[in-house]
């Protein structure tokens, strides 16, 4: 669905990751001819239709085609959610899943609904706490660090 580097997958246990260095070398590659549109370009249907039906738009413009239509979507992955990840659609979503047993991992994407750019953001290991009171976006939940985890 999006790209992830390999040894960070579900399975990896750190409570927070952040993606900034491997998208900034992608965007460097891309900039320098190594790497073409096509191959940072390449959203998968489903992320660009998810981007466009559910994206929580960003301020900023595309590093690749410079439109200001970039936005995030969050998918989780966890016990009983779809090996490809629940796309987070809802408010309030995220925190449910983080009440759920078992350790539910959400990755936040980077997409451009103009030209397909995509990259992986962060990925964050959500807390079983109890959720804000306040509204937040799935955005703001997904950048909830997660509990020490052995
Ligand atoms: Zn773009």
């Amino acid at each position: 669905m999006f790209r992830m580097p390999p040894a960070s997958g579900p399975g990896s246990s750190e409570g927070h990751v952040d993606y900034r260095l491997a998208r900034a070398s992608v965007l460097s590659s891309f900039r320098r001819g190594v790497l073409d549109r096509t191959e940072v370009c390449d959203a998968h249907p489903e992320l660009v239709r998810a981007a466009r039906e559910v994206g929580t738009p960003i301020p900023g413009e595309c590093p690749v085609c410079a439109q200001p239509e970039l936005v995030h979507v969050t998918y989780v992955f966890g016990p009983r959610l779809p090996k490809h990840g629940r796309c987070i659609s809802l408010r309030g979503e995220l925190s449910r899943l983080a009440k759920r047993p078992g350790t539910h991992v959400a990755y936040v994407v980077e997409v451009c609904r103009q030209c397909s750019w995509n990259h992986l953001v962060r990925r964050s290991t959500l807390a079983g706490d109890p959720p804000p009171t306040a509204e937040s976006t799935p955005v703001d939940n997904a950048r909830r660090v997660g509990r020490d985890v052995d």
